[in-house]
């Protein structure tokens, strides 16, 4: 008989609370699909200063203390009264320490996050039943399952199972061992569990800890075992514990028919003429010409995403197969690829713009408008873009790696519906843009292709369950 399980997400990020990437995503919409499947799940996080703590009622639900090694703090955690996310949402707060306008970037993080996980685990302590899973998320809630399991305060956690799940394994958290301090004293045989190459790394603490270890598709995770900056080894002696588990979009969010942000709507049946209103308002908002096929890129611009090979790209684009095609890139990142694609607005003849910044109203936009998404990534745990683009009707330029792999078959295969490529590399991308222009020109199988990746499913219910019956093999 299949019981209801307790789960408690902890996580930096769920949307929309606060989202810097697709980490705030899987969070924002996982619990609830889980809820959905008659578990209860819940998610604690950071208390950050973002507009959504301001437009919602909270109520203490728990006020302590904790220590940071020396440093005592005082923490309060709140719930959203109204369960606006289809699931309990509790907000940690540790006064001067989390209560900032950013999700990351500050030169405290490590001590942000370790005391985070601290006061979860010490409010943890206090329940009267305990949870039957804790999911913990990426490094900044990666020491977790060593607290849990080994630091003498908390030996009341240690048999609850844990669950890793590994969004991007480039950013570890490692620090020096000079602030061992940080976690809760702890049995000290247990060094190795925090070790990896010198230093405390929650990632690799996790990995080693955890009960169960997942990545966000399957591909990546076989990839993780070559190229994980720095973890390949362990990857490969843990791999029986890890499985790939691909994300879903969560369709309240993510619908043409009745996006928030789109002010034009449209469905399968007048996809064209929807698509079509919404680029017009987009290359008059940009300066492009709407006659032409329009290639968009978003996201954070940094080498794991192949960023630095757009300038490249555009440029060859329009050398090589001619002012054929518009782009827009909506990103923030490296200040060298902003500054290069700022730049390309000198040789722009409507046919070219850039948004530097971090803008939700305008991807939904951009996903809308699009007839293609370039992702030249040289790194992709799953990829949300592909999926939010395929679902509205924007046909998918990618390299051939980990969670693209797994979702975008090319269309000179069998069912293929999108246009992929091997090499991380200008002269790829360029090809796979040229292929593009030449199906933009057949608007038949255009069409066809619309439509077909309008139809695919990649809906959360189906990983929802996967992750249920994960848990479900520890009960
Ligand atoms: P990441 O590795 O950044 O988490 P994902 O593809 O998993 O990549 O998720 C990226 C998410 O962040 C998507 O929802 C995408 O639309 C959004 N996103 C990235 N950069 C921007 C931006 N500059 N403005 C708006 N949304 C963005």
């Amino acid at each position: 008989m299949k019981t209801s399980l307790e789960i408690l997400h902890v996580s930096a990020e769920c949307y929309p609370v606060a989202k810097a990437g697709g980490l705030g995503d899987v969070v924002g919409s996982l619990p609830r699909f889980q809820q959905e499947l008659g578990h209860k799940a819940r998610v604690v996080m950071p208390m950050y200063r973002t507009p959504y703590l301001y437009a919602h009622d909270w109520e203490v639900v728990h006020k302590s203390s904790s220590n940071l090694g020396h440093w005592w703090f005082d923490y309060t955690v709140i719930r959203e009264k109204s369960n606006a996310q289809g699931f309990e949402l509790f907000l940690l707060d540790i006064n001067g320490l989390l209560d900032r306008d950013k999700v990351y970037g500050y030169d405290d993080d490590t001590e942000r996050f370790c005391a985070f996980q601290i006061a979860v685990a010490h409010w943890m302590n206090s329940w009267d039943v305990l949870p039957n899973v804790v999911h913990v998320h990426d490094h900044h809630a990666a020491l977790l399952p060593f607290i849990m399991q080994h630091a003498y305060a908390y030996k009341r956690l240690q048999y609850i199972p844990t669950i890793l799940t590994i969004h991007n394994a480039q950013y570890q958290g490692a620090f020096g061992w000079e602030k061992t301090l940080y976690i809760p004293q702890w049995d000290s045989w247990k060094r190795g569990l925090l070790e990896w190459k010198g230093t405390i790394n929650p990632l690799a603490s996790g990995i080693k800890c955890a009960w169960k270890v997942t990545t966000v598709s399957n591909s990546y995770l076989g990839e993780l075992r070559h190229m994980s900056n720095g973890l390949e080894p362990l990857f490969e002696y843990e791999k029986g514990k890890c499985s790939g588990i691909l994300n879903g979009i969560d369709y309240k969010v993510w619908n043409p028919q009745n996006d928030k942000y789109l002010d034009e709507h449209f469905s399968l049946v007048d996809a064209d003429a929807g698509k079509k209103k919404n680029k017009n308002i987009i290359c008059d908002r940009f300066g492009l010409d709407p006659q032409k096929p329009l290639f968009i890129f978003i996201g954070r611009l940094v080498g794991e995403k192949g960023a630095d090979l757009l300038p490249g790209m555009i440029v060859d684009s329009f050398k090589f197969i001619g002012r054929k095609m518009n782009f827009l890139v909506l990103g923030n990142g490296e200040s060298e690829t902003e500054h290069q694609l700022s730049q390309l607005n000198s040789i722009a003849k409507s046919d070219y713009n850039v948004y530097i910044g971090y803008n939700e109203t305008l991807s939904h936009l951009m996903y809308a408008a699009a007839d293609f998404i370039i992702m030249p990534s040289r790194v992709e745990p799953c990829g949300l873009n592909q999926l939010y683009a395929m679902r509205y009707g924007t046909i998918p330029v990618v390299r051939n790696t980990g969670g693209l792999r797994d979702t975008v078959i090319d269309m000179g295969e069998t069912n293929g519906y999108g246009i992929t490529f091997n090499n991380a590399s200008v002269g790829d991308i360029t090809h796979g843009i040229y292929r593009a222009v030449g199906i933009y020109n057949q608007k038949e199988i255009f069409r066809s292709i619309r439509q077909k990746i309008m139809e695919l499913d990649f809906s959360w219910h189906r990983s929802a369950e996967e992750y249920v019956s994960l848990y479900q093999t520890f009960q």
